[in-house]
């Protein structure tokens, strides 16, 4: 089994989901959001096909990573294989995000997309909507986009969010600091 991807498997990201993670780019899109960041990951002819057999083996050398982000691309459009690399990694330990321009609705539509569902413990789901954009949002990129807990989701067979991502960022300003009277 092959899985076509854009890039190696990246490791040390801190910005695609909790702690630090690999990230694994498949290569493929069909939903050609305006203003997405990776439009090189489109083409399902372009990237390279790499055996799953050694995706599973750099996964299994990595080192000091917290979980495997699935990004793209949309991994969705290769489930399949994705599915056996989400249940290795579960399997070994680490969590699992899925970046997806779908929703969660349309990953219970095929057997495959169900089966890959299996191994995530969040998917954030839907398109980049650039006249939803925002620098506020945890871990996505436009607040149409669901940070969704997906064990949680399945066990109660409807879409329930992760609490702490749920609401925009918040900075609080930082303290004035207290005038100092010397003597
Ligand atoms: S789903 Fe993601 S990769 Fe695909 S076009 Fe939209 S932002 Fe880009």
């Amino acid at each position: 089994m092959q899985i076509r991807l854009a890039a190696d498997l990246q490791k040390d990201s801190i910005v695609d989901g909790e702690g630090v993670r690999a990230v694994l780019w498949t290569q493929g899109c069909g939903h050609h959001c305006p203003g997405c960041q990776n439009p090189s990951t489109w083409d399902f002819d372009k990237g390279m096909l790499v055996d799953v057999e050694d995706v599973l083996l750099a996964i299994d050398e990595l080192e000091g990573q917290n979980g495997i982000t699935f990004s793209g691309g949309d991994p969705v459009y290769q489930a399949k294989e994705c599915a056996v690399i989400a249940k290795y990694a579960k399997s070994i330990g680490l969590n699992v995000w899925c970046y997806t321009g779908f929703l969660y609705e349309d990953m219970l539509k095929t057997e495959d997309r169900r089966e890959f569902l299996k191994y995530i413990d969040v998917l954030v789901d839907g398109k980049f909507i650039l006249a939803e954009r925002s620098l506020s949002l945890y871990f996505k990129g436009s607040r149409n986009q669901r940070v969704i807990d997906v064990p949680k989701s399945l066990a109660e067979n409807k879409v329930c969010l992760v609490e702490k991502y749920k609401d925009p960022i918040t900075y609080e300003p930082p303290k004035r600091r207290e005038e100092h009277i010397y003597i």
